[in-house]
């Protein structure tokens, strides 16, 4: 008895990866009485939106370790550096930003555009709508994953309403982007939800159903916030690590490309 227990230790210690499903298992009856989830595991890809921030190193570590790919939809203006002055700490911050872009490029995650400036889209004149649209894809071109290249609307202002303002995706489109939408939201933008796991519970809620039917595809989570240069959803950052190991006992992660069928790789 003492010979296997044993075992088993050294066995958890000598696989991280073990480790983790170890514990989710424990976890993953209660995970799946407390969203109501049938027993069939969904499709899930998450997705990030407002970097490149501080905490989207610490996001691709998890990444990493969790071994899921993920989709970085990057506002322009984060990784645009020569709008700094040089010796300025904004251009420091600015290439700190832009090493971080590249790597989330070289780890193998799909990259978009978020446009260049943060804006309600529906609300721009048509030169400027076509100036943030270009902008984000003059700086970010080389980065892009993805044939056609993809795009995510600010607050979604113009896939929303695209009856009432349909020159927004008529623009995306004539820029050859394709609009990336989602079919949930974390809403960790959102102060009311940083607490404890509320977060993961409107994921969890809207993944599983709650008793009703419930969804697979893309998750919105951000890893940047817009108004602030440098820095990102750190409360995100801090507490994905705990909520991943749930979110996989009722979801496998898929790539971008297994719900988006029109997608190539660049
Ligand atoms: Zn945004």
């Amino acid at each position: 008895m003492k010979k296997i227990s044993l075992g088993i230790i050294t066995l958890l210690l000598a696989s991280p990866l073990l480790a983790t499903q170890v514990i989710a298992s424990d976890d993953c009856n209660t995970v799946r009485a407390k969203y109501q989830c049938s027993t069939q595991k969904h499709k899930l890809h998450l997705s990030f939106d407002d970097g490149v921030g501080s905490v989207t190193p610490k996001i691709l570590d998890i990444l990493k370790r969790e071994n899921i790919k993920a989709t970085f939809l990057v506002l322009g203006n984060k990784v645009d550096c020569k709008k700094h002055l040089a010796g300025t700490k904004s251009l420091q911050l600015c290439k700190q930003r832009f090493a971080t872009l590249q790597r989330i490029k070289r780890e193998g995650h799909d990259i978009g555009s978020h446009s260049y400036e943060h804006y309600h889209h529906s609300k721009l004149s048509p030169v400027e709508l076509t100036k943030t649209i270009m902008d984000s894809r003059r700086i970010l071109e080389p980065y892009f994953t993805t044939e056609p290249a993809i795009f995510r609307l600010p607050y979604g202002d113009g896939m929303f309403n695209q009856k009432e303002q349909p020159q927004v995706m008529e623009a995306l489109k004539k820029a050859k982007f394709f609009h990336l939408g989602w079919e949930m939201t974390a809403y960790d933008w959102n102060e009311k939800y940083q607490h404890g796991d509320q977060i993961l519970d409107n994921v969890l809620g809207q993944l599983c159903g709650n008793g009703k039917k419930g969804r697979n595809g893309v998750v919105l989570f951000h890893d940047g916030v817009f108004e602030n240069e440098h820095e990102g959803r750190v409360f995100t950052a801090n507490n994905l690590a705990r909520w991943i190991p749930k979110m996989r006992c009722v979801a496998d992660f898929k790539p971008l490309l297994f719900f988006k069928k029109n997608l190539k790789k660049k």
